[in-house]
C-alpha cells in the first residue's frame, strides 16, 4: 500500500484560498482555507458567503485532519483475499487508474448488455456533493416530478439506495402537503411560538447559519417548546421542555388536535374551508364524492342546502360538520370525519402512553392556538398576509423515525393548518426558493396541491424491478434494509434477477444502519463490488476494486446550494447559490467523484449519443441553447459546471468567477415574494388535511397484492391489516411492537446526532481533532440514565453498563442525569464501529445501531419505510473487565 508520501510538488507561497466545508450534509459553508508552503493550516468562515457569514463549526477546521489522514485510500487497489469481512485484510494490491477504471467500465459493459439493473448504486453523505450520483430531484428547482439520478438514469438502472435514509424519512409528509423537498422553512423571523419535537432546529449539530437563526428567534422572545427524550442544548435554551417516551410523538399530536377541536374549540375555519379539503365530502368508501358529470370534488353549501362543486362560484358557505345525503349516499365532510376520529385521543388518553402529563398537553396546545393570533394580518411590501406566529415543526428525526411516525408527521401538517400556519409569515412556509418553485403548489384537477416525489409513489410492477422493494412500499424513502434481504432470498422477495455488481459512492450501509450481520451477507454474494471512497470503512473492505476519492478539500468543486434539511433558513429564503472550491495540493493519487463517472461512462460506453451521460446531464440541469451538451463530445466536469452556472445566473457568469470569490449568488424572492401565499392567495390553492391521496395509494397496492397474487415480502399474511392501517386518509394511533416487548425490557432507548458526528460524512469518526474534542465532553461518550432510574438499578455515575434490546447489546460508561426522561436510556451519535485499516479511534465509544432491527413486520413504517429507532431496552450493571 502507498505510504503517506507527497507525491505533487509543495508550492512555496502563503495564500488564502475560496473554498467550502462538506464536513456534515450541509455542505454549504462557505471557508477561507490557509495554504502556507503547500500545507493546509487554518480554516476559517468566509465572511461574504451568504449563509455562514464568516462562521463554521467545530468539524470545518477539523477537516485539516482528515486531509493529512494517514489512514486513507491513496491509491487504486485490486483485492487478493477473496474472503470478505469488514476485518478481513482484503490484500490490497495497488493497480494503475488505468487499469482500476478498465476492470470496473469492462464489467459495467458487460452488465449495461446483458441487464442494467443488475446494477445497484450505493450512495450515500460522502458524496453528497457530487452532481451525477446524488439524486437528482435535488437538483432540480422547479420540476420534482423526476426523481433518479444522472448517472444509474444512463446508465439504465432503476437500482439506486440511499444509505442515509433508512432512519431518516422525513419528506413523505412535506412532499405530499406542501408539495415540497425535502421539507419546509420554519419561518423564525415571525414565529412566536415554536414547538419542536424530536428534531434540531440547528444548533444541536452546530450548524452556524440555523444556530445563528435561532439565537436571533429567542432574543427576540420566541418561545420555543421541545418535545424530546432528552434535554438538547437547543431545550435548555427555549421556554419548555416536555420529555416523552420514544415513538410516542405521535399520541402527543393526536391528542392536541382532540384539544384544539374539542376543548379549545377555535381553529382558523376560513383556512380550512378555503385552504384545504377540509370541505370535500367523503362518501362511505373514504373517498371524495364526486360530481356525477364533471368528476370534480363535491362539497355541501349549507346555505342553499345543496352539493356543489368545490369550485362553483355560487357557493355560498362551506359546510365542515355533520352528515348530508347526495344521491342517496350518507356523505360526510372531510373536516367531520377528522373530528371524530381525534375525538378519542383525550389529553388523559395520550398521557399514558407519552407519559407527558395531560395538563402539559393542555396548556401547551392552548398557548400554541393564542400565539398564532388567528384572524391577524401583516403586510409586506404592500401586500397583505394571514400572520401566524406560531407552527409545530415536524420532520423531526427522532419522532419520524418510528413506526407511526409518519403519522406523526402528518398530523403536525393537520395541526399547522387548524390554526393557518401554513405557507404565510410565521408559519410554516414553502422551502428552496419561493417563486420558481411556488409553481408547486399549483393545484390539479380536484383543487389540491399536488403530492411530489416519495408522496406519489412508485408505480407497480410485478416482478419488481427494484432491488430495494419500492413497488412494495410505494413512498418510502430509502430502503438498504430491504434491498439485501432481497439480494439474499430473491424468491421470497420476488426478485427475479441477480445484482451482480455494487458501486458503492460514498456509503457505508453495514456501518449507517442496523442488522450489520444481513448486510455483510448480501456483500458477500454479490460477485463484483467497486467503491469510490476516501477511506477504509465497513463497506469499502468489501470491495474487489478500490477506486480513491479526492478529500473534499482537494476537489476542484461547485454546489449548487440546496437549502438544507432539518435546519432553519428563513433569512436565506429564495437564495440561489453556487458555492465554489479552490482544490488545495492533492497528496495521493485520487481523483474526484465526478471526473471518475464521466471516465467510467465513457470506457463502458454510455457517455455519448442519445440516453447517454451528456443527454441526461442536459435534461436534469435543463441546459439550454448553447449551453446544451453536445452529445457527442467529451466534457470535462468544470466545462459541465460552467455551462450550469451560466443556465442559472446568466452567460456573463462563470466558474472561473466563482473560484475567485468562492460562490456565485442572487436572491429570487425576497420580501413579499419569500412566501408561497403570495402567488397563491385566498382560496386559489388548497392543502390536503384530508389525506385521500394516501388512502389511493395503499388500496391500489392492495388491489395489485390481489390481482398478482402476491404477499408483502417479509410480512405474514395475517399481518396485512396492519400494513395497510399506515394507509388511512387520517392518522389514528397505533401502538408498535415495543409496546409488546417484555416487561423486563423496562426502558426505551434514544439517539440523537451530536455537533461531533451529525454524519460520518468528511470521516468524523476517525479524525482524530474530533475524537479528542469529544473524549472531553462529559456527555458525548456515555450512555446517558436518569439519576433516579440509575439509582433504582445500582447504577454509578461512570460505571460500565450493558444496554440490551431484543435485537442486540451495546456497552459503556453511564453518564448520570436529570436530562433524560426516567424511563429512557440515551445513546449519543454513531460511535464504536471502524475497521483494521482504519484509526483506532473509529472503535471508540458505544454503538447505538445494533440496538435496532429493520425486519419489516416489526419495525418497519409501511409509509415511509423508516426502520424503527426507539426500541424498548434494558441496563445492568458490568465489571470492567467483562466489557
Ligand atoms: S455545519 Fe456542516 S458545512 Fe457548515 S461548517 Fe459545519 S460541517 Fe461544515
Amino acid at each position: 500500500m502507498a505510504q503517506l508520501t507527497i507525491e505533487s510538488p509543495r508550492e512555496s507561497e502563503d495564500k488564502w484560498i475560496p473554498s467550502f466545508c462538506m464536513m456534515c450534509m450541509q455542505a454549504d459553508d462557505g471557508t477561507l482555507v490557509h495554504i502556507e508552503d503547500g500545507v493546509v493550516t487554518n480554516i476559517i468562515g468566509n465572511p461574504d458567503c451568504p449563509t455562514n457569514l464568516g462562521k463554521v463549526c467545530l468539524r470545518s477546521i477539523s477537516s485539516i485532519m482528515g486531509l493529512y489522514n494517514p489512514y486513507r485510500v491513496k491509491a487504486p487497489l485490486k483485492r487478493t483475499n477473496p474472503e470478505k469481512g469488514p476485518d478481513i485484510d482484503p490484500g490490497w494490491v495497488e493497480i494503475s487508474w488505468d487499469e482500476a477504471l478498465n476492470i470496473v467500465a469492462e464489467k459495467l459493459r458487460k452488465i449495461r448488455e446483458e441487464d442494467p439493473r443488475k446494477l445497484l448504486v450505493w450512495e450515500g453523505w460522502g458524496c453528497a456533493e457530487s452532481l451525477f450520483i446524488t439524486p437528482k430531484e435535488v437538483e432540480r428547482a422547479t420540476n420534482y416530478e423526476v426523481p433518479g439520478q444522472i448517472f444509474a438514469e444512463a446508465f439504465g438502472t432503476p437500482n439506486v439506495v440511499g444509505s442515509h435514509g433508512p432512519t431518516c424519512s422525513i419528506h413523505y409528509a412535506a412532499n405530499l402537503v406542501h408539495g415540497q423537498h425535502p421539507e419546509y422553512i420554519s419561518d423564525l423571523e415571525h414565529c412566536d411560538y415554536l414547538i419542536a419535537p424530536g428534531r434540531t432546529v440547528g444548533p444541536n449539530v452546530a450548524t452556524p447559519g440555523a444556530t445563528r437563526r435561532f439565537i436571533q428567534a429567542i432574543e427576540r422572545g420566541m418561545k420555543l417548546v421541545t418535545i424530546d427524550p432528552r434535554c438538547s442544548v437547543e431545550a435548555s435554551k427555549g421556554y419548555r421542555w416536555i420529555p416523552i417516551r420514544p415513538g410516542t410523538e405521535l399520541a402527543f399530536a393526536l391528542s392536541m388536535i382532540h384539544v384544539i377541536l374539542y376543548e379549545i374549540r377555535k381553529f382558523d375555519i376560513w383556512f380550512i374551508k378555503n385552504r384545504t379539503n377540509g370541505p370535500y365530502l367523503i362518501g362511505p368508501d373514504g373517498y371524495y364524492v364526486r360530481d356525477s358529470e364533471t368528476r370534480k370534488p363535491l362539497v355541501w353549501d349549507p346555505i342553499d342546502k345543496k352539493a356543489k362543486t368545490f369550485d362553483d362560484p355560487s357557493i355560498k358557505d362551506y359546510a365542515l360538520e355533520g352528515e348530508y345525503f347526495v344521491g342517496g349516499t350518507k356523505t360526510k365532510p372531510a373536516f367531520q370525519l377528522i373530528k371524530e376520529r381525534m375525538k378519542e385521543y383525550t389529553p388523559e388518553w395520550a398521557e399514558k402512553i407519552t407519559s407527558v402529563p395531560a395538563e402539559t398537553i393542555r396548556t401547551t396546545t392552548k398557548e400554541f392556538v393564542e400565539h398564532a393570533m388567528i384572524g391577524s394580518t401583516i403586510e409586506i411590501d404592500g401586500f397583505t398576509f394571514p400572520l401566524r406566529p406560531a407552527q409545530i415543526a415536524g420532520s423531526g428525526r427522532g419522532a419520524v423515525s418510528h413506526k407511526g411516525g409518519m403519522y406523526f408527521d402528518l398530523c403536525t401538517k393537520i395541526i399547522n393548518m387548524l390554526v393557518g400556519a401554513m405557507e404565510v409569515p410565521g408559519g410554516a412556509t414553502g422551502n428552496r426558493n419561493p417563486g420558481p418553485c411556488a409553481e408547486t403548489l399549483r393545484p390539479n384537477e380536484d383543487g389540491i396541491v399536488k403530492p411530489i416525489l416519495e408522496a406519489i409513489g412508485v408505480p407497480w410492477k410485478f416482478p419488481p424491478d427494484h432491488v430495494d422493494m419500492a413497488e412494495f412500499y410505494p413512498t418510502k424513502h430509502t430502503a438498504p434494509h430491504l434491498a439485501v434481504r432481497a439480494i439474499l432470498n430473491p424468491e421470497e422477495y420476488y426478485l427475479t434477477y441477480p445484482i451482480e455488481a455494487f458501486l458503492i459512492c460514498g456509503a457505508n450501509p453495514i456501518r449507517a444502519i442496523c442488522d450489520a450481520e444481513i448486510f455483510i451477507e448480501a456483500f458477500k454474494k454479490v460477485p463484483f463490488i467497486v467503491a469510490i471512497s476516501t477511506q477504509f470503512d465497513e463497506t469499502t473492505m468489501m470491495a474487489d476494486i478500490v477506486l480513491p476519492e479526492s478529500y473534499f478539500l482537494e476537489r476542484k468543486f461547485c454546489r449548487f446550494y440546496l437549502v438544507v434539511h432539518q435546519s432553519i433558513a428563513d433569512d436565506v429564503r429564495g437564495l440561489e447559490m453556487a458555492l465554489c472550491r479552490n482544490p488545495v495540493p492533492p497528496l495521493f493519487n485520487t481523483m474526484q467523484i465526478d471526473e471518475i463517472i464521466i471516465e467510467l461512462a465513457d470506457r463502458a460506453g454510455f457517455l455519448k449519443g442519445p440516453g447517454g451521460l451528456n443527454d441526461v446531464i442536459n435534461r436534469t440541469f435543463m441546459l439550454t441553447d448553447h449551453r446544451k451538451l453536445d452529445l457527442d463530445k467529451r466534457y470535462s466536469f468544470d466545462e459541465i459546471v460552467d455551462r450550469r452556472i451560466k443556465q442559472i445566473f446568466g452567460d456573463e457568469h462563470s466558474l472561473e468567477e466563482g473560484l475567485k470569490k468562492g460562490f456565485i449568488y442572487k436572491f429570487s424572492a425576497t420580501g413579499k415574494k419569500g412566501y408561497n401565499y403570495y402567488y397563491w392567495p385566498d382560496n386559489k390553492t388548497r392543502h390536503p388535511i384530508y389525506f385521500e391521496y394516501t388512502k389511493k395509494t395503499g388500496d391500489t397496492l392492495r388491489e395489485n397484492l390481489k390481482k398478482y397474487n402476491v404477499k408483502i415480502p417479509g410480512w405474514k399474511e395475517e399481518e396485512l391489516d396492519n400494513f395497510f392501517e399506515y394507509f388511512e386518509p387520517i392518522p389514528k394511533w397505533i401502538p408498535n411492537a415495543e409496546f409488546e416487548a417484555p416487561p423486563e425490557y423496562d426502558l426505551w432507548v434514544a439517539n440523537w446526532k451530536t455537533p461531533f458526528m451529525p454524519f460520518a460524512t468528511g470521516g468524523t469518526q476517525e479524525n482524530p481533532w474530533l475524537a479528542e474534542l469529544r473524549e472531553n465532553d462529559p456527555y458525548e461518550m456515555f450512555i446517558h440514565i436518569n439519576t433516579e432510574t440509575a439509582k433504582k438499578k445500582g447504577i454509578k455515575d461512570g460505571d460500565w453498563v450493558e444496554v440490551e434490546s431484543r435485537y442486540g447489546k451495546t456497552k459503556g460508561r453511564a453518564k448520570l442525569t436529570e436530562l433524560i426522561h426516567p424511563e429512557v436510556i440515551g445513546i449519543p451519535a454513531c460511535y464504536g464501529r471502524g475497521t483494521i485499516l482504519m484509526n483506532p479511534v473509529a472503535k471508540e465509544g458505544p454503538p447505538f445501531n445494533v440496538l435496532m432491527t429493520a425486519k419489516e413486520n416489526i419495525a418497519l413504517d409501511p409509509l415511509s419505510g423508516t426502520i424503527d429507532v426507539g426500541p424498548r431496552v434494558k441496563i445492568r450493571k458490568i465489571e470492567e473487565e467483562a466489557r
